[in-house]
């Protein structure tokens, strides 16, 4: 049985170990990779409480919050990954030109080597293991780095890992930014980075030093349009379900509305009742609201808040509990810091759009989005907002659900990111996927290619 490497190793070693796994062919079998995940998903269900406290310590995340988007949404990728893995990694048959008939081609996917995984704090089980997911089904080793702004599920991922998979395949270094960028200096085979688009330009350009591949899962700003003729009830319960899930610290939470005509202030009071609905009157006092991770966050968030419109509901908090209302804003101008970066918190602004050609012109005029979600009732408004705009996402009627597709890619495009993962998705970005011809010898047809290129007939 391997050792369990818990002192602190230098980067450096833990690369070489897992390297030196690699090399044995250990994780390739299809069946070391199912025990794998397996064992993670073992790891999930009977340490489930001791994740959710770490949960609750660091982000005061609700048990059913952690269920569905930690604990229980791992399981359910660990289990579409079991289900369909021989199928996702049997070879592919290519069809041969005429020309170079008698001959097979396939494609087979290989895993890259050792891989590093690098998490954000705000989702920090999910964003630190379904990559894991992905790179140990894919047959590699993996270093995970998660966020040390979250560092009770940290210490607890960094114990409970090497004790559940194999140590010499999968290793948890903990860490802040000196960590990161030591281990930013090795020649890993694949770098996963979710976080913010500034680090991930130094993680990108730390990568180009190895011509290292890299994942980029960053965020920005994802914009919800509401058009007349919509159930504005329904769709302001929906906006404030996906806004205000894990106090707004959510990449693809609707950061701001795209209120389209009359809809800006119609939907005001649908926001207010949604929200005292899910979390009462005292959004404070409720067991299913979350606090922002850090003093600097909060001071962040507050720091946004004067002068960018009229309060709808919310606006107030606590620095002790690190509480921020659930807030709606209206009437918000476009100029403001709220609307330049990304909120990633618990306030919504309501920016007023004369028309559906103004809401895509507005869109397309910034940098391209994780996920567009838009509420219509027209389905030509769903073209058009296809057709006619970008990002990584775009969602009809419900905010955020699409990750809980386990076919669908997840991934940014431009500003918010670089490749995409889940399910096979996730395949695609921790193997090579190998060219494959096999062209028998025994009746030599390519002699006609061969020079000298005199006439055919010359060579008959
Ligand atoms: P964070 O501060 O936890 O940083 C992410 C990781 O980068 C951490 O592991 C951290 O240690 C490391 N890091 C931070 N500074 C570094 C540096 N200078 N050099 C090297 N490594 C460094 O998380 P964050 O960036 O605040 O996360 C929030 C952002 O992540 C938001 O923009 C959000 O939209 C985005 N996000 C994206 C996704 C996605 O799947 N696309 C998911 C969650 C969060």
């Amino acid at each position: 049985m391997p050792t369990q490497h818990t002192a602190v190793e230098a980067p450096e070693a833990t690369l070489s170990r897992l390297r030196a796994t690699f090399t044995t062919g250990r994780t390739r079998p299809t069946a070391w990779r199912k025990a794998q995940l397996r064992a993670l998903r073992a790891l999930l269900t009977e340490k489930h409480e001791l994740f959710a406290d770490a949960l609750r310590t660091d982000l005061g995340k609700s048990a059913t919050e952690t269920h569905t988007t930690e604990t229980g949404f791992l399981v359910n990728e660990i289990d579409h990954t079991l289900r369909h893995l021989d199928r996702w990694l049997s070879p592919r048959r290519i069809p041969v030109p005429l020309a170079l008939a008698p001959a097979r081609a396939r494609t087979v996917r290989e895993p890259l080597g050792t891989v590093l995984v690098i998490a954000p704090w705000n989702y920090p089980l999910q964003l630190s293991l379904a990559p894991l997911v992905g790179a140990l089904a894919a047959g590699n080793c993996a270093v995970v780095k998660p966020s040390e702004l979250a560092p009770a599920t940290s210490a607890a991922l960094a114990h409970w890992l090497p004790r559940a998979l194999d140590p010499e395949a999968v290793a948890v270094v903990e860490g802040g930014v000196p960590e990161t960028t030591a281990l930013l200096d090795l020649p890993f085979d694949h770098i996963f980075y979710t976080g913010n688009g500034t680090v991930g330009r130094i993680v990108m350009t730390a990568a180009a030093r190895h011509l290292t591949p890299v994942t980029l899962e960053l965020g920005g700003k994802s914009p919800a349009v509401v058009e007349p003729g919509t159930d504005l009830a329904t769709a302001a319960r929906r906006i404030a379900w996906g806004k205000y899930m894990n106090a707004g610290q959510t990449c693809v939470a609707p950061d701001y509305l795209l209120a389209i005509g009359e809809t800006a202030t119609e939907i005001e009071p649908h926001l207010t009742t949604a929200i005292h609905e899910m979390y009462g009157p005292s959004p404070a006092a409720s067991p299913d609201y979350g606090r922002i991770v850090n003093d600097r966050h909060l001071d962040r968030l507050l720091a946004l808040l004067p002068d960018a419109g009229r309060v709808v509901t919310g606006g107030e908090h606590d620095r002790t509990t690190r509480y921020l209302a659930p807030t709606v804003l209206a009437d918000v101008p476009v100029d403001t810091p709220l609307m330049r970066d990304e909120i990633f918190g618990p306030i919504l602004p309501i920016v007023p759009v004369p028309s559906l050609d103004a809401a895509i012109t507005f869109i397309t005029g910034r940098p391209k989005p994780l996920a567009l979600y838009a509420f219509t009732a027209s389905r030509r408004t769903k073209q058009r907002l296809t057709a006619e705009t970008s990002s990584g996402a775009l969602s009809f009627g419900v905010p955020n659900a699409h990750l809980t597709v386990p076919g669908l890619p997840f991934g940014g495009v431009g500003a918010s990111g670089l490749g995409r993962y889940h399910g096979p998705h996730s395949l695609d970005a921790f193997s090579h996927t190998k060219a494959v011809l096999d062209k028998p010898l025994l009746l030599d047809t390519l002699r006609l290619a061969y020079p000298p290129f005199t006439t055919r007939k010359d060579r008959l």
